[in-house]
Parts: C-alpha cells; structure tokens; sequence
C-alpha cells in the first residue's frame, strides 16, 4: 500500500518522500487511516515499529483541514512520558510537518529547563508536546488552556504510569473538553494501562504490531566471562579492537556511569555519559552528538533503553546487568532495529551468572559465554 492511499495531501506525501519514507510501515497502513475516519485508537507498539509518524500524519492532515492554523489554541496535545521522547516525537512533528502550508506550529514543553521561553514561545502553536509536570505548571499559570483541544495522544502509556504520573494524567483528563479524539499508545497493555484504555477510548480501533521479542532474531548477542578487575580492560580492549564507533553502554545506576566514562576517556576513548543527574543540556548535546556519529561512545542508565530511536545502532554493550529481563530486551533492542543488524554484548561477572540466566530464559534464547581469561588482551 503506497502513502497515496492514506488520504495524506500531496505536501504531505512530497515530506514524506524527500525524508526517505518510501512506503506505510505496517502500524502506519493499520492505523492512519482509523485516525482519519475519527476514531479512537489504541496501539500496542514499540518504538522502531514506526508508531510516531502513524499519529502525526494524521494529526498533521486534521490541523490543516480543521483551519486551525487561524485559531490560537492547542489542537492537538501528545503526552509523553519523558523529555528525551517529547523532543523525539516534536522533532518528527516538525520534520514532517514544517513545509506544509499554513506553517503548523509544534512545540515540546518539559520540566528541568525553565519555564519562561516555553511560556513565551507557546504563541500559536498548534500541536503540544508535553511531559505531565510541565504541561500542568503551565496551565496552572495560564500560560495554556485545553478547552479547544480535539485529539489527545497519550504515548508510551505504560512507561508513563510506571514513573508514576497516574495523578497527573488524571488532572489533565478532567481539563480536556469531553468530546475529542483520543490515542493510546503503549509498548505493553498492563492493568494501569487497560484501566486508563476505559477510562478514555470509545470503542477503540485495536492495533497490536509484533513485540520487540520476536524481532530479537535479527540482533547478534555475545556475552563474555569477566572477572570485577578485568572488566574494565576487556571492555577497552572490545572498543579498540573492533574500532567500535557508536558504541551504547549501559550501567546499572548514575554513579557507575559517571566512573566508567571517566575511565574510557582516561584512556583515550571518545566517551560521553547520561543520565537522570546530568542537566538537561548535557543530555540533549551528548545524545544529538551520539546520533550524529561525532561521538564513538556513550555510557547509560536504563533511562535511555526505551523510547529513544537511534537509527543504525551497530552495538550495545550490558557492562552491568538490568535488573528486569524487560529491561534486558529493552536496552540491546537498540541495536538491530529497522532490519539493521546489529551486535549486544553483554558482560558478566560470576555473581551475574544465575541473572543472566534468568533472562535468557525469559527471552527463550540461549547466548553463548565465552571465557575471557583464556583470550590475550
Ligand atoms: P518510531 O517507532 O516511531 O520511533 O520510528 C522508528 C524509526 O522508523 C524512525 O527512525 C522513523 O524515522 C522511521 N520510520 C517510521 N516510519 C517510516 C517509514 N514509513 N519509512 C521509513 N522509515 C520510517
């Protein structure tokens, strides 16, 4: 099925064709056009199935033919859990949208910056991205209001639940006008997540594409036997051997994270680390730099395995295990995505063994240990 027939107007179809999308991805052909008949939707999806661009094509398509453009309101309000994925999903909003005539106005609004250039910059904007915190400050200083809304979009559901934001989300239920559009998107469909589906979708188009899980096949996991001492130089030497160029690694808290980095850079290593202590800044400017190939190496707490979409991800390396085999699934899905193949590798000590197991069971595959204390390096 070509774009052609996802009732998109021609600017639209010209975005997507000068930015390298040939054709719907299958969540795209399943729920645009849902969208585009007004309905409510609910999809279970993961990042890297192409979730993102199945809303904001038609959000886009309703903006323009709603005349919104005239009307100094929020259209639309896409509620995300993090600001990492409020920037992700604003900057899909404007690479596609910003070309389109009428010049549709999008924004991504967040705590732990200050808030004044939001309040500023919120003048005729159409579509909101919003973490909950930030998006209630400023409707509690007037700087918005959501009486006018017509499409919500709650995405990765879920994750906004499990860090806690049912209050929130609640609050800004009850300051939406009654009747609107609403999507759900979610990687996972728990009880808070199908508590939250009834209490907003009338009659629900149900999209549910394949879960990260079964695309594990495509990504190429190694794990290797190390020792606390030798770890650190076993990872040099895997970096350096293979002239490893954008390398994710995760630790399992902040202040391993940091210790690592200081390490690999020490050494000579272009290393970079974030986390949730790391200023909004810091963050931002690692993960762009990352993105962009100018940096070989940035180290990670899990608050980066999910939601973020780095295309092309050759490697992912576990140097300390996640607690949960989610998490696990979560993180070296990084790697291996859009059909790319790519490499995780895992690092383990002997007091992760039993672990480690455990999530090879979960995940149903067994991955090979290779001692290192044999190997020269
Ligand atoms: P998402 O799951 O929304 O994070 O999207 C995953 C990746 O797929 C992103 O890098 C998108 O730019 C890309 N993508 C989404 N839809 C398409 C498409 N139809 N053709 C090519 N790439 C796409």
């Amino acid at each position: 099925m070509p774009f052609s027939s996802l009732r998109l107007s021609k600017h639209l179809q010209k975005a997507l064709h000068d930015n390298g999308y040939k054709k719907p991805f299958p969540i795209q052909e399943q729920i645009i056009p849902a969208i585009r008949d007004g309905r409510d939707v609910l999809g279970i999806a993961q990042t890297g199935s192409g979730k993102t661009a199945s809303y904001v094509l038609p959000v886009l398509m309703d903006v323009l033919e709603s005349n919104f453009l005239l009307n100094r309101h929020i259209h639309t309000l896409v509620l995300v859990p993090t600001r990492e994925l409020a920037q992700q999903v604003n900057a899909v909003f404007q690479l596609l949208g910003h070309k389109l005539p009428g010049r549709i106005k999008s924004m991504a609004v967040f705590g732990g910056v200050s808030i004044n250039p939001q309040m500023i910059n919120l003048q005729g904007v159409s579509i909101l991205v919003a973490t909950p915190g930030r998006l209630i400050e400023l409707i509690e200083s007037k700087a918005i209001h959501l009486s006018e809304t017509k499409m919500l979009v709650i995405d990765e559901a879920d994750k906004m639940l499990n860090l806690g934001f049912k209050e929130e989300v609640t609050k800004i239920l009850s300051l939406l006008p009654k009747k609107r559009q609403n999507l759900l998107f979610s990687a996972t469909l728990n009880e808070e997540v199908t508590k939250i589906q009834s209490l907003l979708l009338k009659d629900p188009h149900v999209v549910k594409v394949k879960p990260q899980e079964d695309n594990i096949e495509l990504i190429q996991q190694s794990a290797y036997h190390v020792t606390p001492e030798t770890k650190g130089p076993f990872l040099r030497h895997l970096i350096e051997s293979q002239s490893m160029k954008q390398v994710l690694i995760f630790t399992s808290s902040v202040v391993a994270a940091d210790k690592l980095c200081e390490k690999l850079v020490k050494n000579g290593i272009d290393a970079k680390a974030t986390h949730s202590k790391k200023s909004h800044m810091t963050r931002t400017s690692a993960l762009r730099d990352f993105k962009v190939g100018k940096l070989d190496v940035l180290v990670a707490t899990d608050l980066i395995s999910r939601g973020i979409d780095i295309e092309f991800l050759p490697f992912v390396i576990n140097y300390e295990l996640p607690r949960s085999p989610k998490d696990y699934i979560h993180r070296i899905g990084r790697t291996g995505r859009a059909e790319n193949p790519g490499q995780a590798i895992t690092l383990v000590c002997d007091e992760d063994l039993h672990h480690f197991k455990v999530i090879q069971k979960k995940m149903k595959k067994w991955i090979k240990l290779t001692y290192t204390a044999d190997l020269d390096f």
